[in-house]
């Protein structure tokens, strides 16, 4: 089977934790290399946003990534994108007319608009796989949201309209059926985590002498919720936290928003307890990982949240919002606790709970740990997928049942 992929903006080779470079660009490119060991030949289109990159690159066995000349080659916000989606489209369409793909599969509202205007002519089923959904984020950040603003109404008409969707978690499926995407054309997959290299045996960093350690892993935006766990330090004694993301670490000191969540410590009185590290390799996490007693993961919304299962995967519970992707991941008392959303006291009482009961926190994480290894790794994740596609082909319905996460384990 030959799919194409489309991610205008996330390149499975970009390097992860900048403000667009996180959980889009790591299931783009772990679901390609899944489907390749799965025997799919898979070519990932992105946009070509530095004029030194060739127009493919190889990315594994099976795997290429083709760089779609459209708008400048040089880095473009995704919010500033939309303008390039027609010339992105007429590319596709040009090679796919030479070389026919059985499945699109594109991945963000705007790849959607590009993979059914160039795949809808001749005739290739397209599936749609959003990670993010407007109407959530606007729900959420209100006039702080810079996503274009037609983006809702193209968004709309877009779920309405394309072959199938692909959503990752049940509350994005409710999402996309309340905006009146058809039911029997939405399956939910969930995203994996790369389980060879996120587990719980291995080495750990240091943490601090006599301190737990509270970790945050990911992108350095405010509706990330880490504002939240810096002022819940302040009724968390005898913790530190540590923040991966933003910018290199070489920009720490003038980062707005490391800035912002300093300032926000010294107001708060924990600024001798919050480590920023700036953006971490991704290769470096397992060791941070399994360095943490507890990863903190409160964001306002989630529209999956691949931090969890990696902090799961390495034996770590989590205090998750019961918010989007992690109400499915996260089990409330199995493998970590929930929170509400924006709620410094709520997660100070939680993480005050796990921090004061070593034995439970064990407990969780190891129970974490085989939750992840039974139900998302990307093997499993890319045979979920193949599924949808071979029964698109054969012209089947192809809603699958509820995604089957147990409740617990
Ligand atoms: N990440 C990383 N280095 C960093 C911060 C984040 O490699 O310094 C990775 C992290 O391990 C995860 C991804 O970026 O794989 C973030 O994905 P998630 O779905 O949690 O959030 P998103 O960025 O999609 O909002």
């Amino acid at each position: 089977m030959k799919i194409s992929m489309v991610s205008e903006h996330a390149s499975p080779l970009a390097t992860l934790g900048g403000v667009d470079a996180g959980g889009q660009n790591v299931h783009v490119a772990a679901l390609a290399e899944a489907l390749a060991r799965h025997d799919v030949d898979v070519t990932v289109h992105t946009r070509r946003d530095d004029p030194d990159l060739p127009r493919q690159v190889e990315l594994g066995h099976g795997v290429r990534v083709d760089h779609v000349r459209a708008g400048p080659a040089h880095y473009v916000g995704k919010d500033a994108l939309l303008p390039y989606m027609d010339d992105f489209a007429d590319d596709l369409h040009q090679q796919w007319r030479r070389d026919r793909p059985d499945v699109v599969h594109a991945h963000f509202w705007m790849s959607g608009l590009a993979a059914v205007r160039a795949a809808r002519p001749l005739g290739v089923p397209v599936v749609l796989t959003l990670h993010a959904l407007g109407v959530v984020k606007r729900r959420h950040q209100g006039r702080k949201d810079t996503s274009p603003p037609d983006r809702i109404a193209l968004e709309q008409r877009l779920v309405s309209d394309v072959g199938h969707i692909v959503a990752t978690c049940t509350d994005e499926a409710f999402e996309l059926v309340r905006m009146g995407a058809p039911r029997r054309r939405i399956s939910v997959v969930p995203c994996g985590v790369d389980l060879s290299f996120f587990r719980p045996d291995g080495p750990a960093d240091e943490p601090g002498p006599g301190r737990a350690r509270l970790l945050f892993v990911g992108r350095l935006v405010e509706r990330k919720g880490v504002g939240n766990v810096v002022s819940a330090l302040a009724k968390v004694p005898d913790a530190e936290l540590v923040v991966a993301g933003g910018p290199d670490p070489a920009d720490l000191d003038v980062d707005a928003e490391v800035g912002r969540l300093r300032a926000l410590a010294a107001q708060e009185g924990v600024a001798d307890r919050v480590r920023f590290l700036g953006r971490v390799e991704h290769h470096r996490l397992p060791e941070l990982y399994r360095s943490a007693d507890v990863v903190t993961c409160v964001p306002w919304y989630e529209p999956f949240g691949i931090v969890p299962l990696e902090a799961m995967a390495c034996g770590v519970p989590v205090v998750a919002s019961a918010v989007g992707g992690l109400v499915d991941t996260v089990v409330e008392g199995g493998t970590g606790l929930h929170v509400p959303a924006r709620s410094p006291e709520r997660l100070a009482e939680a993480l005050g709970d796990l921090l004061a009961d070593p034995g439970w926190c064990r407990e969780l994480g190891n129970r974490g740990a085989r939750r992840v290894r039974e139900l998302f790794s990307w093997d499993r994740v890319g045979g979920l997928t193949l599924n949808v596609y071979r029964r698109i082909l054969a012209g089947q319905s192809v809603r699958t049942r509820r995604p089957s996460l147990p409740a617990g384990v």
